[in-house]
């Protein structure tokens, strides 16, 4: 039985996991006490869940549980990564390389440090969206501190060669920090064999509660170093100040072992769904194109352009299916995304382009539902756009002059 509306914005953030929530609530009741308690009980429970769930977190990503730090959110272990790192190395230069594709949270810390006197090469990515090792290489300078380049797109969902930026930092002696927000629990992290300095990730995008996330920062030497940025108590080894949310770090250290337990089975049944959504549109809609890599691609992602379709019309008209428009931090402000304009497409392709992010708890009745209502509304829109001219209209439409400009509107 399908359950309305249909849930397919997993990028965006996800369902808390009954378990999760289940591991969370006594952290609101009975044992509400402040870990950094040191004289009673309550205290003391509090700082064992904590110990637990770092130690679960830092399970899922195979690092050692005091490398973990735990945050508000990525954009909290974002910016405290990028601001602390620049701040602790400004001595040694002031030079600092990203991608065109990062989340807002690398971008806007990235300007934040270029007001502050920092220089930032924002390298570009190719139109498949994977950033190349040898423009990452090119831009090194004898003054460069930090690399940060994202392990998966928010939007598109390409993965990036990670290991290999990686090895490359690790010999010229930069840091390297990574916005892993949604690649951990997706697909496998393991920084064991991987040497990164710094990794910031959250738990609502892995099925734990919002408000919560964390940066790992390595204990290997050489140390790597970051100035805390919120003054206050000596929380998590004095680099991040606050009473921590015990029942959010509760909730996030289960979803991060139920995520390492299932994220194999999870990922194959997950690329499935999405596979068949792409084939399923594919067969009732003409002309789709997909936004980014198909290959190195996170299993749930599905970034389409659909010609001649205005992506807000037509989500707005599928309104039991909860999808976003090719970018969810876009769509709130007017500007086109950032991540579709840096893989060169042209203004069409961005206006009509949607993301699909499929997750843990969607089914394949949900994709069959979906399929065909994004084949009837397109085909719809089509068919009845003002001036009759898709070039992609079925049958039924009159397809007589190809105008690129002109969109199918509600
Ligand atoms: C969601 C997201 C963030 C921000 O995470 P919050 O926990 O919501 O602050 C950062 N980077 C990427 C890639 C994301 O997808």
């Amino acid at each position: 039985m399908l359950n309305f509306p249909i849930y397919l914005d997993n990028n965006s953030t996800t369902k808390v996991d009954m378990l999760a929530l289940e591991a969370m609530l006594p952290y609101f009741t009975e044992n509400y006490g402040n870990s950094s308690s040191k004289s009673h009980q309550f205290g003391w429970k509090a700082e064992a869940a904590v110990n637990i769930a770092r130690k679960q977190t830092a399970k899922l990503i195979s690092c050692e549980p005091r490398d973990i730090i735990f945050t508000s959110g990525a954009t909290e272990s974002i910016n405290l990564a990028l601001k602390g790192a620049a701040e602790a190395y400004a001595t040694k230069g002031n030079h600092i390389i990203t991608t065109k594709i990062e989340h807002e949270a690398v971008i806007d810390s990235c300007n934040h440090l270029e007001a502050k006197g920092f220089n930032v090469t924002y390298v570009d990515v190719d139109h498949n969206g994977i950033v190349s090792i040898e423009e990452i290489e090119r831009a090194i300078t004898s003054n460069t501190i930090l690399v940060s380049v994202m392990w998966a797109n928010n939007e598109i969902g390409t993965i990036q060669p990670v290991k290999e930026i990686s090895k490359l930092c690790r010999l010229k002696k930069i840091l390297f920090h990574t916005d892993a927000t949604q690649a951990v629990g997706k697909i496998p992290i393991d920084l064991s064999k991987i040497h990164i300095d710094l990794l910031s990730f959250s738990s609502h995008k892995l099925y734990g509660p919002k408000g919560v996330g964390a940066l790992y920062k390595s204990g290997k030497l050489p140390r790597v170093r970051i100035v805390r940025q919120t003054d206050g108590g000596a929380q998590e080894k004095g680099l991040r100040a606050g009473t921590l949310n015990v029942p959010g770090i509760v909730g996030f250290g289960k979803a991060c072992q139920i995520s390492a337990d299932c994220m194999n089975k999870e990922a194959k049944s997950i690329k499935t769904l999405r596979n068949r959504l792409l084939e399923g549109i594919n067969s009732g809609v003409n002309g789709v194109k997909v936004n980014g890599d198909l290959h190195s691609r996170l299993p749930g992602n599905l970034n389409l352009s659909i010609p001649g379709i205005d992506a807000d019309s037509l989500i707005i008209a599928m309104k039991d299916v909860a999808v976003s428009t090719g970018s969810a931090c876009s769509s709130e402000s007017v500007e086109p995304s950032h991540v579709l304009k840096a893989i060169g497409l042209d203004k069409d392709s961005m206006r009509s382009a949607i993301r699909f992010g499929i997750g843990r708890f969607n089914t394949s009745e949900e994709i069959e539902y979906v399929i065909n209502c994004i084949t009837e509304k397109v085909n719809n829109f089509r068919e009845n756009s003002p001036s009759n001219i898709s070039p992609f209209a079925n049958e039924g439409g009159n397809n007589n002059k190809v105008n690129k400009g002109d969109y199918a509107e509600v």
